[in-house]
Parts: C-alpha cells; structure tokens; sequence
C-alpha cells in the first residue's frame, strides 16, 4: 500500500516531504475546527471565517509537527548522522535517520528535543494568550493561540509515552543502553513496552466505542475512541516493525561473512578468452559472476553485464581482464567481517559480490542473494 508524498521544500538542508495521507487529515482538521471548536468558542462569526481560521489553525499545527521533527533532525546532524528526508504523515511526522545514535546519550538527546520543540512552542502560545488578553479585538488571535499551544503540549506528552518507536520509548531504549551496553537488547525491550502501549491503547479505545454505543458514554466519545483505536494499532505495529528490524540488524552484526560464504570458488584466469569464459564457465556453472586471478593473485571481477557488453562476435579476439572490473578495496572482505559490512561495501562499492580473502587466499564467495536468503530464513 504506497501512497504517494510530496516534496515541498528544505530545511535544514533536508528534504520535507508530504504524504497523501496528511492531506486527509488537513482537511479533516479544517472541518473540524471551523464546524466545532470555532463557532463554539467564537460565536458570531461568518462560515467563510471559521472556514478561514480553521485552515489558518491546520497550517499552523502542521508547522508544529515539522517543527518538532526538526527538532530531532538538528541534533541528529550535530552527532553526524545524516537526515534521508522529513516525511509528514496521517499520525505526524517522521524524520527518517541513516544511522543510528553513535551512544546512548545521542540517543536521549535526539530523542527529547522533539517533545522540548513541542512544549517551547506550546509555552509561547500561552504566554502570547496571557498577555494578548488584555487587549480588545484578539479574540481570533487568542483563540488560536490557546488551541495551538494545546495541541503542542499534547504533542509533547503523547510522543514521552515510552513505547518505542515513540520518543519516549527511544529515551528508554537510551537508559536500557546505557545500562545493559548492548543497543540491540535495549531496542528489543523498549519494542516490548510499545506493543504493550499499543495493546493498551487499542482496548480502551474499544471500550470508549462500546460504552458509547451502549449509552453509557455521550454518542460523541464514539469518534474519540475510534481514533484511540487506530492510534492503538498504528503504535503496535510500528512497534512489532521495529521489533523485527532489531532482530535482523543484530543478525547482521553479529554473524561473520564466513557463516554464509560459499566455500567452493570458481575463479577465471585473466588470459581467458570471453567465448571460453562463457562456454566453461558462466554456463557451466551458472554463477553470476567470477573473481579473476593472474598468478594466484586476484585482479578482478567479471560478471554477465561485463560478459554482454561485448558483441558475441568478438568474444574470440577478447580476454577476461580487458572486460572485468579491476581489483579495488572495495571488492574484497575478510571472512571474520560482520555480513552488515559486506553488505555497506556491496552498496558503496557497487558490487553485487565479494571476494573473501584471508592472509592474501582466496577463501570464499559472498553474494548478495545469499544475505536476502539468509535473512529470510532468520526472519521466517
Ligand atoms: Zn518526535
């Protein structure tokens, strides 16, 4: 199910992008406010003025939450972990990290700033109603103000729950780090305490519609719990998500290359012809590609896109090391390496294999299709 999103500028240097989703919820907003909270609090206003304010009010909110997301984002980039994109959806806000926090203390502080972004702004907004009380004519203003700085303490409270993925759960998994020193158990913990919040949530919710449907809540909570209800599930499946990608991330960094290498290597000489290398060896075996050895030395890489980019006619007049990849650093590994690194060093290297090399041999074969198998396996 992948909605489309939007990119509608940058801050920070970052890209702010906005899902399909959130528009839902802007114009749920709107509507809400300019048909209920409004005319409510402001009584004799025109329509076209709650219509007005209440856009004014979801634009105003939808700053808030791009506010606190940058939050996170510009303590992130101040321990160096660079921000892919801010993404602002049905339930909020995502600023999606490349990294992870460096130490627990990353972590906290990444973790609060949000909700400190939250309640500086929903302080303001009190302070702003405080003082423009006194004078006539504001009422609009004050209205906001007052409705805005709500919201904004609301932000910050419900993000302190400490369910991860929430902030408050990302502040736990930063205590249970510090204290047990290892991030993946911490992650897993802090996962835990989200499904119960989740679950928690979920349940009253059905219990608020039950109530209201029964007659012993007014009909009105009937929305409210149904809104708790997705929140519910929406935290309990973000929470399950991340609980998985711990388990494969520790995984990764735990199992050596040497647990899923290939063992038998094949490896083509770089005098061979390209009609012989395929004849007696790409179909012979079916690999993808070969290392490429002069003198017991590897030189090389050579797979089929190297093979095909030649015209079949001339695979006779060629030799493999005219064609193949030549050696860098960046095409070998050593089998005790976590498969986590094979995989960084598949992607900045552009490889879809490695060599692996021990004491200057040639040990083993690591592909990326044999990593996507074995986290199948351990994720199955
Ligand atoms: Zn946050």
């Amino acid at each position: 199910m992948q909605m489309p999103s939007w990119e509608i500028g940058r801050a920070l240097g970052i890209p702010i992008r906005v899902h399909a989703s959130w528009f839902l919820v802007f114009l749920l907003v709107t509507w809400s406010l300019s048909t209920g909270y409004l005319p409510d609090s402001l009584p004799g206003l025109s329509p076209e003025r709650y219509w007005a304010m209440g856009a004014v009010a979801a634009i105003l909110l939808f700053f808030s939450v791009l506010l606190h997301e940058l939050g996170h984002s510009y303590v992130a980039l101040y321990y160096r972990i660079p921000i892919e994109q801010i993404t602002l959806f049905i339930f909020g806000g995502v600023a999606h990290m490349r990294r992870e926090a460096p130490s627990p203390k990353a972590e906290f502080l990444i973790a609060v700033a949000g909700p400190v972004v939250s309640f500086a702004i929903g302080g303001t907004c009190f302070l702003f109603v405080i003082l423009a009380e006194s004078i006539q004519g504001l009422q609009g203003m004050i209205m906001l103000g007052a409705l805005l700085g709500i919201v904004n303490v609301q932000l910050g409270l419900f993000n302190l729950i400490p369910g991860f993925p929430l902030d408050g759960g990302r502040v736990l998994r930063a205590g249970l780090w510090a204290w047990g020193k290892d991030f993946y158990r911490a992650t897993k913990q802090a996962t835990v305490i989200g499904l119960a919040f989740g679950a928690i949530f979920s349940l009253v919710g059905l219990l608020i519609v039950y109530r209201a449907a029964s007659g012993e809540l007014p009909a009105s909570m009937m929305s409210n719990g149904g809104w708790v209800v997705v929140i519910g599930m929406f935290l309990f499946a973000a929470a399950r998500a991340s609980r998985r990608q711990a388990a494969m991330r520790q995984s990764l960094a735990t199992v050596p290359v040497r647990d899923i290498m290939v063992k038998t290597v094949v490896s083509i000489p770089a005098q061979c012809a390209l009609d012989e290398a395929v004849n007696q060896y790409f179909q012979t075996y079916g690999y993808g590609g070969f290392p490429v050895l002069a003198d017991r030395r590897l030189v090389g890489m050579v797979t089929v896109s190297d093979v095909q980019g030649v015209a079949p006619a001339l695979w006779a007049w060629r030799r493999v090391e005219q064609v193949m990849r030549p050696f860098s650093e960046s095409l070998v590994i050593t089998p005790e390496a976590p498969v986590i690194h094979a995989m960084e060093r598949m992607a900045s290297g552009g490889w879809d294999r490695l060599v692996v090399v021990q004491d200057g041999e040639v040990v083993g074969l690591v592909t990326q299709s044999a990593i996507v198998h074995f986290l199948r396996l351990r994720s199955g």
